[in-house]
């Protein structure tokens, strides 16, 4: 009996103190600090929109926000945060993204995504994808289970396939405002309504992503920033993440996102003087915008359009969405 007694009372003990062991690792995993900055697109919203309209991006973003900031209070990665919040917008009608994205110069969609994650600079892209519901996921996909980085067309839609992710035909993504504003342009013009989110979560971790349906009509085949890791999205722990919007052709040639971090690394610039060096001395008037945030949770959203969809939420409470300056 007394044998028995000593077993249960060394187990309860082995028990308190694995738990205590466990406990206290998960309190030092989670700082309780985060940021997540998310973006519609840069371009020419006209401040004079119908109310109803402005308020339908509003309650947009606002919607996006909470999805991510419940993920990252609740101790849930960036990785998730950032891959809901883009699923929420590829979804949503009013973004040029998913279900809403804008048409190539045949009268088609051909949709590009890209993920990164800044504690080991793991990314995953696809580009002129045709028939994947959320492309962002399916870059999630070949981050994490192919060797490769980007797939493009055929070979990205039949991944999807392969993998199960959600397929729709090409028509899925014709909707009919879309269309008329298709029909009545001739020219290819500034397009907004692009998505990006980046978020720090409570382990320290930095991802961005972008989701876009490209410009509208481009030429078939075209591929924008918007799936280029170092131009149109990128992520460092050390440094920072970057979500970019706007006129990809710029933002490739200028390498956008991987400079605003590069400057912070070889040059010891701040996210802001990073930030606005590449927004406003090297990109032209016009061109677009980015978010991004720093491995300290610090977040800047410039733009050289007339308007950004933006909105940021964080552990020091800010919750808010603006669309210009
Ligand atoms: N950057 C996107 C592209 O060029 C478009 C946008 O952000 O509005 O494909």
């Amino acid at each position: 009996m007394y044998r028995l007694n000593q077993f249960i009372l060394s187990t309860l003990f082995l028990l308190l103190f694995v738990l205590q062991i466990d406990s206290n690792l998960y309190a030092q995993q989670l700082s309780g600090k985060f940021t997540i900055v998310i973006h519609g697109g840069a371009g020419y919203f006209p401040k004079d929109s119908k109310d109803e309209l402005k308020q339908q991006y509003i309650s947009s973003l606002t919607e996006a926000l909470n999805i991510g900031k419940n993920i990252l209070v609740n101790g849930g990665t960036s990785l998730d945060a950032v891959e809901k919040v883009i699923n929420y917008l590829e979804n949503n009608i009013l973004f040029n993204a998913g279900r809403g994205a804008v048409f190539t110069l045949d009268g088609k969609h051909e949709l590009d995504a890209s993920i990164m994650q800044g504690k080991d600079l793991s990314s995953g892209a696809v580009a002129g994808v045709m028939i994947i519901k959320n492309p962002i996921s399916l870059a999630r996909l070949v981050m994490e289970k192919t060797d490769h980085v980007l797939l493009a067309g055929k070979g990205a839609d039949d991944l999807g396939i392969k993998f199960g992710v959600d397929v729709v035909s090409n028509t899925y993504f014709h909707d009919s405002t879309n269309y008329i504003k298709w029909l009545k342009s001739n020219l290819p013009k500034q397009q907004g309504e692009t998505v990006g989110c980046v978020a720090l979560d409570q382990y320290g971790n930095i991802t961005a992503g972008t989701s876009t349906g490209g410009r509208q009509n481009k030429m078939p085949g075209r591929v924008g920033d918007s799936p280029l890791i170092n131009a149109g999205t990128y992520a460092n722990n050390n440094t920072c993440g970057v979500s970019a919007t706007g006129w990809g052709e710029l933002f490739i040639k200028n390498t956008v996102a991987f400079n605003i971090s590069a400057l912070m690394e070889y040059k010891g610039y701040t996210l802001k003087q990073a930030c606005d060096e590449i927004i406003y001395n090297r990109l032209p008037e016009g061109s677009g915008g980015i978010i991004a945030l720093d491995k300290d949770g610090n977040y800047e959203m410039p733009f050289n359009t007339i308007s950004m969809m933006r909105a940021v939420a964080n552990s020091k409470g800010e919750f808010k969405i603006e669309i210009w300056k």
